[in-house]
């Protein structure tokens, strides 16, 4: 056919396939003018599908994203791919939201459903960009490298699969083009008029023998396979398959480093062809190993249903600092952290300079043991008020029971927060405020559970009586004192030495009896500072609970 004629006719069926789409692709790219940053300046963003909460694996992905444009200048934004309406969770998408702004980690152009829009690059919602999408559907299928396809899943598709897999049996290169791409504009135009629906692939030009490369900040260049596919662009519903809105919005939106999970990789060839058939320039690519868990000797994918420290939502709930979490996800993102923050232990670790070169390639693997330590750390930094107020907030989302009591009993409750706090050496046990009434409840309540054992509990007791003549708050000097003269009067050691050499010769030796203390007024074998403890709650309450042995 001559060229001219061709060209009428692909006008001709871009005009019967989107007949009221008269936005040009020209049009469009003015309104998405080339974004002015300094040199080196990084536009990423984080892409998220309100199909699921958002977990781990996708706040680390948001926080390489953002840490890449942080350090270099540039801009971070947040764009919703909200294009399967079947699979959308209500609130999915708010929430993405809020755990940005909490974490710390603000997208700077975003949009709220249903609310403000920050940022000249929208809409920020791909529901909100369909008749961009068309347009440029549209002008592939005007320049003969996208056609229609009537094939839906009932029809159809059967009799190509069966075709292809004979071709695999005889060793025949699969290159999966569609039959739909020879369909002739007449037959098309009836197809239309019987009022058929068509989905728009990709006239694909690849060959499968052939190889592509592409640039992954991560891996190097990468080469693969061509693609030579057909693949869907826009679906029977007129929504667009994740691979062309992501050439479309990544370029009109200036990405400059797109970082999404290692998942994608196997499609970067179908990407890469896109790009070119849109005429855009290719992209850099950041492709992250994706978080698992150890299960025994073995790493294993983390499962969504099964694995429930995955969800954001479960630190929320659970009330470790945001900054705790922060910490150990540059951790689990760059090894390099954890020497640095050794050396740096009091700068906020927005100070490390992250190199997104030196991201960690394996898949690491969530250690919880790990973030409570990191978290250990971060909380054992604050102030008693520091801890006070965090403790508050987090009560007033997930245990409103104790909201009233932690107002009312400000001042208690923050002196409780600062035994061992605010000194050189601070205490490391919290890790999260959800086990701040569990881990204090002798603070609150008499215990119930003394951790002694069977053969021990007569000289428990025995202790334990004779102290109620003993005890004195006055300093804690004098308390200490006083718990020596009645050790030595019980027949226990003061001098360790002494202890060490003749142990036989005493029933103990002073720190026997601190614990004995300890066990009546805690229940617990440990705590933090004994004296800190009695005088907070004071003499009466210190004799009540030694009341019990007299
Ligand atoms: N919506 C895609 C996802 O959630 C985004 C992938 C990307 O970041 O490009 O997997």
């Amino acid at each position: 056919m001559k060229l001219k004629k061709k060209q009428e006719e692909l006008l001709k069926l871009s005009e019967l396939l989107f007949p009221n789409n008269k936005l040009t692709v020209e049009e469009i790219e003015k309104k998405y003018p080339k974004r002015d940053l300094p040199v080196g300046a990084q536009v990423t963003r984080f892409a998220p599908s309100p199909t699921g909460f958002m977990h781990l694996g996708n706040f680390f992905q948001a926080f390489i994203s953002s840490t890449i444009a942080r350090i270099s200048n540039g801009v971070f934004f947040l764009r919703n791919e909200d294009t399967d309406k079947k699979r959308e969770i209500s609130g999915a998408s708010d929430y993405v939201l809020k755990v940005l702004f909490d974490y710390g980690i603000k997208p700077m152009e975003y949009e709220q459903k249903g609310g403000v829009t920050v940022g000249e690059y929208g809409p920020y919602f791909q529901s909100e960009r369909i008749e961009i999408y068309k347009a440029y559907a549209k002008k592939l299928v005007c320049e003969g490298k996208a056609f229609p396809c009537f094939c839906d899943k009932t029809e159809g598709i059967e009799e190509i699969k069966e075709q292809r897999e004979k071709k695999y049996a005889i060793g025949v290169v699969i290159e999966e083009k569609d039959p739909c791409r020879n369909l002739t504009l007449e037959q098309i135009e009836e197809k239309i008029k019987a009022g058929k629906g068509f989905a728009i692939r990709l006239k694909s030009s690849g060959s499968a023998t052939n190889r592509v490369e592409f640039f992954d900040i991560l891996k190097g260049k990468i080469s693969m396979e061509e693609n030579s596919k057909d693949v869907v662009l826009l679906k029977n519903d007129g929504l667009p398959t994740y691979h062309f809105a992501h050439a479309i919005d990544d370029t009109l939106m200036g990405t400059t480093v797109v970082v999404r999970g290692e998942e994608w990789l196997p499609s970067t060839p179908v990407h890469v062809e896109i790009f070119n058939a849109l005429g855009f320039k290719p992209v850099t690519y950041l492709h992250n190993p994706l978080i698992c868990i150890k299960e025994g000797d073995k790493k294993r994918k983390v499962s969504k249903r099964k694995d429930k420290e995955f969800a954001m939502s479960f630190y929320a709930q659970q009330g470790y600092p945001t900054e705790a979490v922060c910490e150990y996800v540059m951790n689990l993102i760059n090894s390099g952290f954890e020497m640095w923050r050794k050396k740096n232990p009091n700068l906020p670790y927005t100070e490390y300079k992250f190199e997104p070169l030196n991201i960690t390639a394996s898949s690491p693997v969530l250690d919880m043991d790990k973030l409570n330590d990191i978290s250990k750390d971060v909380i054992s930094k604050y102030t008693a008020s520091q801890c006070y107020e965090e403790l508050l907030a987090w009560a007033r989302e997930y245990s409103l029971e104790n909201v009233d009591y932690l107002i009312k009993d400000k001042e208690y409750v923050t002196k409780v927060l600062n035994i061992d706090r605010e000194k050189p050496k601070p205490r490391k046990d919290i890790y999260k405020w959800s086990m701040f009434f569990e881990l204090f409840d002798y603070m609150f309540s008499t215990p119930t559970k003394l951790e002694i054992e069977e053969e021990r509990k007569k000289d428990f007791e025995h202790v334990l009586r004779e102290y109620k003549k003993w005890l004195n708050l006055s300093s804690k000097e004098v308390w200490f004192d006083n718990i020596k003269k009645m050790a030595e009067k019980l027949g226990y050691a003061t001098d360790n030495k002494e202890f060490k050499a003749n142990p036989e010769k005493f029933k103990g030796n002073v720190a026997t009896v601190c614990e004995y203390i300890r066990i009546a007024i805690t229940g617990h074998k440990n705590s933090p500072d004994l004296y800190e403890i009695m005088t907070l709650l004071g003499e009466k309450q210190v004799l009540e609970r030694m009341a019990e042995f007299a």
